[in-house]
């Protein structure tokens, strides 16, 4: 990403990483956004851009040597250094769960149930169930969004307070609002995201964003095309 030297400090930290240069994951984001994509297609592509992204953000994870013998005879290889785990917010977080268990088949997925209220737009814990899990020492957050930043916050905080000792958080669309935030309670996160987008409504969604990510997924969304033109009509 280009910046005007006027950049606030978070645009500019060399721990946020915006891939909207990367074509297919430009393209396949303007397929995401646009209104007429239908909740099918819309969790199909969250999954391939999902993919993309986490394999972008885990290129650096910390590696050791290890022996590996072939058919042919023995080398060594780069394996994973550390305990990889994963922590989608739910709901939104959930459609980037597949794409997380192909790239690293058995890692632990750790729920966090939160959502935000809808006056105060503060984070809100519902689901929590921590307590006993085998730790983890690398924790990617899978959150599509990162609006006011709230969640991603209490996130790391309660990762941190598990003992995990790196924290990525892993979206497709950031809006500064959220990365201020972030950068502000949380300067060690890295943040990997397909884009930034100018500023949050007074709703606190991302404009332009893409609307609502855990309706345009589950079709839950009253506005929101339909897969089906067989559903019959409400009344
Ligand atoms: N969550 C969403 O699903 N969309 C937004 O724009 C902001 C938060």
């Amino acid at each position: 990403m280009t910046l005007p030297n006027s950049s606030p400090s978070y645009l500019a930290s060399k721990n946020l990483h915006v891939y909207s240069h990367h074509a297919l994951i430009g393209h396949k984001l303007a397929l995401l956004r646009d209104r007429r994509t239908q909740p099918a297609r819309f969790g199909q592509l969250l999954k391939e851009l999902a993919l993309m992204l986490l394999s972008h953000a885990t290129a650096e994870l910390p590696v050791r040597e290890a022996p590996v013998i072939t058919p042919v005879g023995p080398t060594t290889e780069r394996v994973l250094a550390k305990r990889v785990g994963f922590a989608p917010i739910l709901r939104a977080g959930a459609g980037m769960i597949p794409a997380a268990q192909d790239l690293v088949p058995g890692a632990p997925i750790w729920y966090l149930g939160l959502y935000r209220d809808e006056e105060t737009l503060q984070p809100v814990r519902y689901y929590d169930k921590l307590q006993g899990y085998p730790p983890i020492d690398i924790a990617l957050i899978l959150d599509p969004m990162l609006a006011t930043g709230g969640s991603a916050s209490l996130a790391a905080s309660r990762l941190k307070e598990k003992g995990v000792e790196k924290v990525i958080f892993v979206g497709l669309i950031a809006a500064s609002e959220g990365l201020a935030l972030l950068a502000r309670e949380h300067p060690d996160v890295e943040v990997h995201v397909a884009a930034v987008d100018e500023r949050l409504n007074g709703r606190g969604y991302i404009v332009p964003g893409l609307g609502d990510a855990g309706d345009r997924q589950n079709a839950t969304g009253l506005n929101d095309p339909t897969d089906d033109p067989f559903v019959p009509e409400q009344g």
